[in-house]
């Protein structure tokens, strides 16, 4: 004899609602043999979907013992029963429980998906499956376009799809017409005469009377289990080709197509559900696409505006060191200290690690070209002034040592100067004589016009040896400032201690001050990195209130497809599989958020880099990648405790709200 399909051993289900628990069933022991075909009846109430959802391992017992296939099911796990559902059974629903967005082949082939069948082999097997059921020229229709008997023939070709021994129907006539509920008896019928288990729940005697054995329950109780001698069905002619058990005909594919096949699937019913609700969908991505916008947009407007004030800190040329008098910024009596002289910058110009010294003094005198007069700044400097500032000259020559050493009244001027006095004019103004104060001056040369340092004012400043200066308008021998220009191998910090050094030497006291050029670079770099950070950290809050979006609609998609989920996992779907399914949908959604984000961004960019010349947006790679990569996260992060709730819905629990 072969072994006995399933044994019930004294299994109670109670269930813990209230005060009272409610006994569905109680003490239920019996043997199902393969191959029988047993109805299960009872009034309303009596317990038999309860125990019919034990057999089919959707619900576990309370108490007693439930063997199937000689494997006790109280020690399987949750994706072992899983695999016993895929492998073993086939449901039949009251309410056929079909996709309403997958057409009727769809929903066919769903278990095979889960049992990890290829493509061709899949749609092969559900259309010979539905042909076979009368349903050939219904594939393609969606389950809204069937009537009941059609769709009950969908369901009951789903529960054939991966080849099952034990076919469940509870009610499956239920509700349906009568000649529709024949018809599907029929083909319970066909099947079980194939060799197929079938196990049919119903309060309907009538239906019950066409199976071999009858089981009775009533409150829980199992109050008569007899054989049945069948009516045959007079319409029930000689069965065609029987449907049994073809588990051979059934080639999975290899494992890792399996996989792909399992995220293919997920990948298609997120895309589903996302398009069936598309104005949730696109308002939960409108807060990751801001967040993701604004993340990327403030990065990039750090970046821009920190590349323009290092441009500027640029202009004031590289690698230099300016040493005042004084004890620091803002020394009052800085104008006062007279201790920094020629001599100094001499002993400067000596040293290993300095390219090129110049002495400055300054002071402001009106400048006369014929009948105009113009303010300007008069700097005295030295002959390698240029070189030290990275100034370049548009026309003429520098006064060199010689003019320096002559106390020449040799000027150069800058673009603004020469505007000033000259107009847009074309000739040269190079040889012209122009008064500066009441010195007369020969004009040298021109400078290129600065663009946008810190000193490029539209202020005329003009550049005489500072001999000429300190001996025709200061009459003092003090400087304003030595600059120096550290040599491009040393290091300018190692200089400024360098000529700190020496200079504490000569004078036998700290009565001056450096300014490093890299210094100034260094504190707005990194100045403006944190003030970066810190408005991105801001806008970065703004992707945290999204992701909370996506976790409460996340919870809502669940919440309202518990049904979808509970066929799926009837029909054999791992924990893992719904699992991934919602969150794919979670990660595609913040996916999509974030493209668009950095789209927008990208969009934002170019409007405000063509209106404003001020200031730039820089974006920077990394910003956007971190951004894309951040919104994925932020979808499998938030995306993870809904799917995960869905995948440990327990089955029954699921399939019993609609
Ligand atoms: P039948 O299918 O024979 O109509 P059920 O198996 O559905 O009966 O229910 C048997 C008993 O268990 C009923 O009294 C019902 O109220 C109770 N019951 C069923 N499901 C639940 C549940 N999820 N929670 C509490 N009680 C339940
Ligand atoms: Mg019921």
């Amino acid at each position: 004899m072969a072994p006995p399909l399933v044994v019930l051993d004294n299994v109670c289900r109670d269930y813990a609602t209230g005060a009272e628990p409610v006994v569905a069933l109680r003490d239920v022991t019996l043997t199902i043999a393969a191959g029988e075909m047993v109805a299960i009846v009872g009034a309303s109430g009596s317990g038999k979907s309860t125990l019919l959802n034990i057999l089919g391992c959707l619900d576990r017992p309370t108490g007693g013992s439930y063997r199937v296939l000689g494997r006790e099911t109280a020690a399987l796990e949750a994706d072992e029963l899983a695999a016993l559902r895929r492998e073993h059974f086939g449901f039949i629903f009251q309410r056929y429980h079909l996709m309403a967005e997958l057409t009727a082949a769809g929903n066919v082939e769903m278990p095979a998906v889960y049992a990890g069948l290829t493509l061709q082999a899949r749609q092969a097997r559900a259309a010979a499956l539905l042909a076979r059921l009368g349903m050939a020229g219904r594939a393609s229709h969606r389950p809204g376009q069937l009537s009941g008997g059609q769709q009950q023939r969908v369901s009951i070709a789903r529960a054939l799809m991966n080849g099952a021994e034990v076919i469940f129907a509870d009610e499956p006539t239920g509700a349906l017409d009568s000649a529709s509920g024949r018809e599907v008896l029929r083909i319970l019928d066909e099947l079980h005469a194939g060799g197929q288990t079938v196990i049919i729940v119903t309060h309907d005697m009538a239906v019950a009377r066409r199976a071999e054995r009858i089981i009775e329950l009533r409150d829980g109780v199992v109050v008569s289990d007899r054989p049945n001698r069948r009516e045959t069905p007079a319409e029930a002619a000689p069965a065609p080709a029987p449907a049994g058990p073809d588990r051979a005909a059934i080639v999975p594919a290899t494992p890792w197509r399996a996989r792909l096949d399992h995220f293919r699937e997920a990948f298609r019913m997120a895309l589903l559900s996302m398009n069936a609700h598309r104005l949730r969908t696109v308002l939960t991505m409108l807060g990751i696409v801001i967040g993701v916008a604004s993340v990327v947009c403030v990065v990039a407007l750090g970046a821009g505006s920190q590349q323009k004030v290092l441009a500027n800190i640029n202009n004031l040329g590289t690698n230099t060191l300016e040493v005042f008098p004084g004890k620091d910024f803002g020394d009052v009596r800085s104008g006062k200290v007279t201790t920094l002289v020629v001599a100094d910058a001499q002993a400067l110009a000596g040293q290993p690690y300095v390219a090129a010294v110049t002495p400055t003094v300054s002071t402001s005198k009106t400048l006369r070209s014929g009948s105009i007069e113009v303010t300007a700044q008069v700097n005295g400097v030295g002959e390698a002034y240029f070189a030290v500032k990275g100034t370049e000259l548009a026309e003429g020559a520098f006064f060199d040592a010689d003019g320096v050493r002559r106390i020449a009244q040799d000027v150069v001027i800058d673009a603004n100067t020469r505007k000033a006095l000259f107009g847009e004019t074309a000739t040269s103004p190079v040889g012209r004589i122009i008064l500066v104060g009441a010195v007369p001056c020969r004009i040298v040369g021109v400078t290129r016009p600065q663009q946008g340092g810190f000193g490029s004012s539209a202020n005329p400043s003009v550049y005489l040896p500072y001999t000429t200066v300190q001996a025709r308008f200061l009459g003092s021998t003090s400087l304003r400032s030595i600059s120096v220009r550290v040599d491009d191998d040393a290091s300018t910090d190692l200089a400024e201690q360098a000529v700190t050094a020496l200079l504490v030497r000569r004078h036998k006291a700290r009565d001056f001050f450096i300014l490093n050029t890299d210094d100034i670079r260094r504190t707005i770099t990194s100045t403006t990195q944190a003030l970066t950070l810190l408005v991105a950290a801001i806008a970065a809050i703004s992707l945290v209130v999204g992701g909370v979006g996506v976790t409460n609609i996340m919870l809502v998609s669940v919440s309202e497809r518990i049904a979808e989920i509970g066929v799926r996992m009837a029909v054999g779907a791992r924990r893992s599989d719904i699992l991934q399914q919602f969150l794919i949908e979670a990660v595609l959604v913040c996916l999509i958020g974030g493209l668009t984000g950095i789209g927008l961004a990208l969009g934002f960019g170019a409007l405000f880099n063509a209106a404003s010349t001020a200031f730039s947006l820089h974006y920077s790679l990394t910003s956007i990648i971190v951004a894309f990569l951040s919104s994925t996260l932020i979808g499998v992060v938030f995306g993870y405790m809904p799917a995960r709730n869905a995948s440990r819905l327990d089955p029954v629990a699921a399939l019993a709200r609609e």
